[in-house]
Order: structure tokens, then C-alpha cells, then sequence
């Protein structure tokens, strides 16, 4: 079985965001990451494969320290990384980027048959939780979304979801697009020896004329949608701490639930 996990590079969820003039995050090596919930779909990959003695590829599609999140899932176990990368995809929105990850997806598909796709739930920073379907439409595969359990029945995946409710089986015969959530597994940990050779691992690079794309395909040319603005979400003023020191803590307190209109009724 050949897999190709999709990971995406984001801003650490606790890092201090800025935005640049341009609208756009600004992203240092320094406070990035793997996409957290990437990384189960990264162990779905290596289960899956490892069942078929097949293999892994990981793909994003970001800026040059983008490549940190390949060689996170080389360290994890992922046998190759192909990075799709350059300014003409700056700006891309979701059906752009979609559009590039599949056309990588074909790349890949060209040298050799692909049977699965694998992402996560969502990234957790742009949170839009459609790439995995953009990607089954652009390649017109069939898509098994919010997998909770992962199977291989002979060549037909089988995909466990949990509503409100009720669990739901479904099938999808190879080759698929799968997104799978945050307690599908337990991703394993890296060890040191597999960081360090993953730091040195070879990765392919691509651009978007490798991936057969236009330059009115891909990044701000080839989106459908444009930021109007963006605005930096004022800091936050930090609680206020009500003490009791001199035996007014609980009149302050009232006083501050009745100015803030936080409880009912008159003063
Ligand atoms: C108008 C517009 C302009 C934008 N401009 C920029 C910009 O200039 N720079 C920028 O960085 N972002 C930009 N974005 C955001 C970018 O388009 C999205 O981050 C990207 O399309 C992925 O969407 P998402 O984060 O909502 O992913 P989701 O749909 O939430 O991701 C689900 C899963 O898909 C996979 N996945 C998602 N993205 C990638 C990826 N890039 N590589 C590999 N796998 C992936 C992962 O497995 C992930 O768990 C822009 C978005 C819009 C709408």
C-alpha cells in the first residue's frame, strides 16, 4: 500500500502571532510546528502501510520552514518527503492550495500508483477543515472524513465515525482520501537517533511548474477568494485580582460583576 500523508507547518498554538503589512501571519522556524493533529494522521499512515509492507510519503505544501514538518514525520517513520514550495503559491486560499495538493498527489500517482491519502482533522490555524474533501474532488477519489478507526479489508478501507449518537461504518475501495481525528491513535514518539537522521534526510522539492501548474493556478492568482482586511486582535487586558486584604474583597467583587453587567437583575 502506498500512502502519502498530507502535513501541514503552523504557528505553535501558544507562540505570540503577529501579522506582516501585508495581511499575512509572519512565521519563524522558532515558534512552528507540525500540525498537531497531523501527526495521527501521520501514525494512520505507518499503521496502514505497515499492514501491506507499503510505504509512506509525506507532503506539504509552505514556505521553506515548512520543511521542519516533513522532517518531523520522517522522524516519526515516513520512508520519503516531497515539499511544495515558492513564492507563486504566496497567497493561495483553500481551493488553491487544494488544487497544488492534489496536482502532487498526481506527481506522485504518475511514478507510481497511490491507494491512500491521508490528513488530519484540520490545521490549526487556518481551521478550515475542507482541505481533505477539496483534495477527493480535485482528483475525483472517494473521501472517508472524521475517521475515528481506520481498517484495510483486502483493497477496501473502512472508516469508523462517531455521531451524537450513533457510529457509522463506511467503505471506500482504494485509492482514497481519508481524514482521520485527534484520538483515531496515539501518535508515536521520535526517537533522538531518528531526529537527528531525519535532520539530515533528503527531501524532494517542487514547484508548481514541476507539478504541471500555471502561474494563474496557484497562490493569490489561482484563489477564488482574497483577504479584504486583517486586524491584529488587541492584547488582552489580563484578569483583575479582587483581594480581601482590608475586608472589602466581596463588595469589589459585586461591585465588578454589576459593572461588567455580568449578573441579572437591578443595582
Ligand atoms: C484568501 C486566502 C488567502 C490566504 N493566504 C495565505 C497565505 O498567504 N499564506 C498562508 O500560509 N496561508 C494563506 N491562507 C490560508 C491557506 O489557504 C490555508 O491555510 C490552507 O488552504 C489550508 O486550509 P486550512 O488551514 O483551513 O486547512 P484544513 O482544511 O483545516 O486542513 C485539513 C488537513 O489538510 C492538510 N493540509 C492543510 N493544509 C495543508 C498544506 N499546506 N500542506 C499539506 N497539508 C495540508 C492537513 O492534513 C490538515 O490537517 C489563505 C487563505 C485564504 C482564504
Amino acid at each position: 500500500m502506498r500512502v502519502v500523508v498530507l502535513v501541514k507547518h503552523v504557528p505553535e498554538l501558544l507562540s505570540q502571532r503577529a501579522l506582516g503589512e501585508d495581511g499575512r501571519t509572519v512565521r519563524t522556524s522558532d515558534d512552528s510546528a507540525l500540525n498537531e493533529v497531523d501527526e495521527n494522521a501521520v501514525e494512520a499512515a505507518l499503521q496502514l502501510a505497515g499492514s501491506s509492507e507499503g510505504e509512506v510519503i509525506a507532503v506539504t505544501l509552505g514556505p521553506s520552514i515548512a520543511v521542519d514538518a516533513l522532517r518531523r514525520t520522517l522522524a516519526m517513520g515516513a520512508s520519503r518527503a516531497v515539499h511544495a514550495t515558492g513564492d507563486a503559491f504566496a497567497g493561495g486560499d483553500v481551493v488553491a492550495t487544494a488544487r497544488a495538493l492534489a496536482a502532487a498527489v498526481r506527481h506522485l500517482d504518475g511514478e507510481a500508483p497511490v491507494d491512500v491519502v491521508l490528513t488530519g482533522l484540520a490545521a490549526l490555524d487556518g481551521l478550515g477543515s475542507v482541505i481533505p474533501s477539496l483534495v477527493a474532488a480535485e482528483l475525483g477519489w472517494p473521501q472517508l472524513t472524521v475517521v475515528e478507526e481506520l481498517t484495510l479489508e483486502g483493497q477496501t478501507l473502512v472508516g469508523r465515525r462517531e455521531l451524537d449518537g450513533a457510529t457509522e461504518r463506511w467503505r471506500a475501495a482504494t485509492p482514497a482520501v481519508v481524514s482521520v481525528t485527534d484520538s483515531a491513535n496515539d501518535p508515536r514518539l521520535p526517537k533522538m537517533k531518528d531526529l537527528l537522521a531525519a535532520r539530515a534526510a533528503e527531501i524532494t522539492v517542487l514547484t508548481h511548474t514541476d507539478l504541471g501548474l500555471a502561474d494563474e493556478e496557484v497562490g493569490a492568482a489561482g484563489s477564488r477568494t482574497r483577504v479584504v482586511e486583517a486586524a491584529q486582535r488587541p492584547e488582552h487586558p489580563g484578569p483583575e485580582i479582587v483581594t480581601d486584604d482590608d475586608g472589602e474583597g466581596g463588595v469589589l467583587l459585586a461591585r465588578y460583576l454589576l459593572d461588567n453587567d455580568l449578573v441579572g437583575g437591578a443595582r
